[in-house]
C-alpha cells in the first residue's frame, strides 16, 4: 500500500484549485500498490448520433471534485480502506478504433496486472470492448451487469462492425463475457425490429426492459441481478442513458422513460456484494448537458462504485 493516496481536503484546499484528476486523487503513472485505477478513455467516433463523449473523462473529473471520501448511505470511508489514482487518458486516435482500441486495452491490462480494479470513464460505449478484452485475458469470460437504454446487440451499424451499438455483441463472440451470467438492464425507446430484445435471449443473456423494471421492486432488481451473476468476476458497464434524459439529458442517443438519480445510485449500492473486476461509465457528453448535471451523475455513479469496492475489501 502506498501511504499517500488521500484526495486533497477541501477544508484546506478549495475545490476549484489545482489540476483536476477524479475526486482530486493523486495523479499516478502505473498501478503499482493501488486497489483502484481511475482511467479515461475519450474516444467517441464509434458515435451514431451526436458525437461528443470525448470531453466526457474531461469533464466528470472537473465536476468530482464535489466528492467526498464517506459514503454515508453504506457507512464506509473509501479513503479508509482503499487506495487509488488517477492515471490520466489512454491516447486513443480519433477516428481510428482499432488503434484506440489497442491503447485502451494496454491501459487497462497495465492496471489489472497489478491486481487494482480499472474503472473507464468514457467516451462513447465502443471502448468497453477494448476494457473487456483487457479485463478478460487475465480473469476469463466474465459476468457483465449492463445498463444501458440499449441492448448494444446489434451485428452492424452502417455495415460496420465496430460502433457503439455493436460492443456487447462482439464481446460475446470473443468470449470475453460469460452469457449465462450476464444480464441487461433498463433496455426501452423505439426500435426497427419488435423482436429486437429477444435477442438478448437467443445469445445467452438475460435482459430486463425498463418497463419490466418499472413493474419490480428495488429489492427484485438487485435479487436478479446477484442471482444471475453469481459469485462470478463481474464488469459493471453504465451508459448514462440508462438514466431517464431529465437526469441526465449530456449524453448521445437520449432515451426518454428512464430512471431518477436517486434509482440510479440505489441499485449500484444494492450491488455491493458481488465480486467486482472492473467498471466503466460510458456515453457522456458534456455539451448535450445543463449545469453539469449528467457529469455530477456519473461522478457519483464512480463514488459507488468505489464505495462497493471498499465495501468488499472490509470483508
Ligand atoms: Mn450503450
Ligand atoms: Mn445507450
Amino acid at each position: 500500500m502506498s501511504g499517500n493516496t488521500q484526495p486533497a481536503s477541501a477544508l484546506a484546499s478549495p475545490r476549484f484549485c489545482n489540476m483536476g484528476t477524479f475526486m482530486r486523487l493523486p495523479k499516478v503513472t502505473s498501478a503499482k500498490s493501488l486497489d483502484f485505477v481511475i482511467a479515461g478513455a475519450p474516444f467517441d467516433t464509434a458515435s451514431s448520433f451526436r458525437s461528443g463523449s470525448r470531453f466526457g473523462p474531461h469533464s466528470i473529473r472537473s465536476i468530482s471534485a464535489m466528492l467526498k471520501p464517506n459514503n454515508v448511505i453504506l457507512k464506509v470511508n473509501i479513503m479508509e480502506k482503499l487506495t487509488g489514482g488517477d492515471i490520466g487518458d489512454f491516447n486513443v486516435v480519433p477516428g481510428y478504433i482499432h488503434p484506440s482500441y489497442a491503447s485502451i486495452e494496454a491501459g487497462v491490462a497495465d492496471i489489472v496486472e497489478e491486481g487494482a480494479v480499472p474503472i473507464v470513464l468514457g467516451g462513447d460505449h465502443s471502448i468497453t470492448l477494448a476494457t473487456l478484452r483487457a479485463v478478460a485475458k487475465k480473469y476469463g469470460p466474465v459476468a457483465l451487469v449492463h445498463f444501458d437504454s440499449h441492448s448494444d446487440l446489434c451485428d452492424e451499424v452502417f455495415g460496420e462492425k465496430y460502433n457503439h451499438g455493436t460492443p456487447i455483441r462482439r464481446a460475446l463472440e470473443e468470449n470475453l463475457i460469460d452469457p449465462a451470467h450476464s444480464i441487461q438492464l433498463g433496455m426501452r425507446g423505439s426500435l426497427y425490429q419488435s423482436d429486437e430484445h429477444d435477442m438478448a435471449e437467443e445469445l445467452g443473456m438475460k435482459l430486463v426492459p425498463a418497463h419490466i423494471i418499472r413493474q419490480m421492486s428495488r429489492q427484485a432488481v438487485v435479487s436478479e441481478i446477484i442471482q444471475r451473476v453469481g459469485g462470478k468476476p463481474c464488469f459493471l458497464t453504465f451508459d448514462i442513458d440508462f438514466v431517464d434524459p431529465a437526469y441526465a439529458p449530456g449524453t448521445g442517443t437520449p432515451e426518454v422513460g428512464g430512471f431518477s438519480s436517486f434509482e440510479t445510485l440505489d441499485l449500484i449500492r444494492g450491488l455491493k456484494d458481488l465480486h467486482f473486476i472492473g467498471f466503466d461509465v460510458v456515453e457522456v457528453l458534456p455539451a448535450y448537458d445543463h449545469g453539469d448535471i449528467t457529469t455530477l451523475l456519473a461522478a457519483n455513479i464512480v463514488f459507488e462504485y468505489i464505495s462497493i469496492l471498499a465495501l468488499s475489501k472490509s470483508k
